[in-house]
C-alpha cells in the first residue's frame, strides 16, 4: 500500500512536470533563398527543438515558379515564427497576418540571408531592424554600428548602398549587452565559424538593442567598423532577435554548426517568445580563440 501510494505520488509528480514543461509552438518559414534552406531547416528545427521549450513546424512556399498566393500560415497558432526565407513577397493577406501576429506579442527570430527579405515591406524592416541588398540604400534608414573609443551605437545616415560582405572566414563576435538576457553568462568575446560577415546593413533601426558586433576588417574587404551581428527589436507587443550569422551553401554550413550560433538561436528564440532565457550556457562554448561546431 505504501509503495504504490508513493508510485502514485511519483507518478503524479512526473506528469505535472511533463505539462508544466509544455513545448511552445514554433513555425519556421522557408521555400526560397540564395541559401541552402533545405539543409538548414532541419538544423535550425533539431536545435529548436533541443532545448525542450519547441515544437517546431515548418511552412514552405512555393517556388519561383509556383503560385504564392497559396502561401497562408497560420500565424495565429504559434509562439514563434523563425525565418529562413529570403524570396518573392508574400501575398498582402499574408504580410498583414503577419504584422499582427508580431504586432500582438508573437516572437520572431531572423536568421541571416532572411535580413535580405522584402525591401519594399516597411513593416518587416521595422522587425528586423536593419537588413541588405535588394535595392537597401540610404532611403531604408541609416548604417548602423558600434564606435569602441565612445562605446555606442552610431547611426549614420550617408548615403550608400546597403549591405556586403567580403570573403568568409572566422571571426570575433564581441558582446556590447553583457546583463541583456539573450547574452548574460556569455563569454564576451568569442571565435565563430567561417561565416559571411554582413556590414553596410542599413535599416529604420528602431527600437534596435546590438547586442554583439564583429570587425569588419579591410583586409576581408569589410567596413573598418564593428558590424552588428545579434540584434533585438521591438514591433508593437512582440519581441524580435536577429541574427546575421549563418551563412549556408555549396554543402557547407559551419556557420550554423558553430555552437555560438546555435546557442544564441536558441535564446533568442526563447527571449522573442518570454523576454526571459532560462537556458544554460553549454560546456562546448566557443571560446575566445577556439571555434567549437556541433553536427
Ligand atoms: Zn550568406
Amino acid at each position: 500500500m505504501k509503495t504504490s501510494l508513493r508510485l502514485t505520488a511519483l507518478l503524479c509528480a512526473l506528469l505535472f512536470t511533463a505539462s508544466s514543461h509544455a513545448a511552445m509552438k514554433a513555425l519556421i518559414v522557408d521555400g526560397q533563398n540564395n541559401h541552402d534552406w533545405k539543409g538548414t531547416t532541419p538544423h535550425l528545427k533539431k536545435y529548436l527543438e533541443a532545448t525542450g521549450l519547441f515544437e517546431v513546424d515548418v511552412a514552405t512556399t512555393p517556388d519561383n515558379k509556383g503560385d504564392m498566393s497559396t502561401f497562408k500560415p497560420d500565424f495565429k497558432k504559434y509562439k514563434l515564427v523563425v525565418s529562413n526565407y529570403n524570396g518573392q513577397d508574400w501575398p498582402k493577406e499574408t504580410q498583414a497576418a503577419f504584422e499582427e501576429f508580431v504586432r500582438g506579442g508573437g516572437g520572431f527570430v531572423s536568421v541571416h540571408a532572411a535580413n535580405n527579405s522584402f525591401p519594399n515591406w516597411p513593416a518587416y524592416n521595422q522587425m528586423i531592424g536593419l537588413g541588405g541588398w535588394g535595392g537597401r540604400s540610404e532611403k531604408s534608414g541609416p548604417y548602423v554600428y558600434w564606435e569602441a573609443k565612445a562605446a555606442k551605437v552610431i547611426k549614420d545616415i550617408a548615403p550608400g548602398r546597403g549591405g556586403s560582405h567580403g570573403p568568409q572566414h572566422e571571426f570575433a563576435v564581441e558582446t556590447r549587452e553583457p546583463a541583456h538576457p539573450i547574452m548574460a553568462g556569455l563569454p564576451t568575446k568569442w571565435m565563430h565559424a567561417k561565416d559571411e560577415l554582413y556590414d553596410r546593413l542599413r535599416g529604420p533601426a528602431e527600437n534596435l538593442t546590438v547586442l554583439a558586433t564583429a570587425f569588419a576588417t579591410k583586409e576581408k574587404n569589410g567596413t573598418d567598423r564593428h558590424e552588428p551581428m545579434l540584434m533585438t527589436t521591438t514591433f508593437g507587443q512582440g519581441r524580435v532577435f536577429h541574427t546575421a550569422l549563418g551563412h549556408a551553401g555549396g554543402g557547407k554550413r559551419e556557420a550554423q554548426q558553430c555552437v555560438g550560433f546555435i546557442v544564441t538561436l536558441q535564446r533568442g528564440a526563447e527571449w522573442a517568445v518570454t523576454g526571459k532565457v532560462t537556458q544554460k550556457v553549454p560546456a562546448d562554448f566557443p571560446t575566445a580563440d577556439q571555434v567549437k561546431l556541433r553536427e
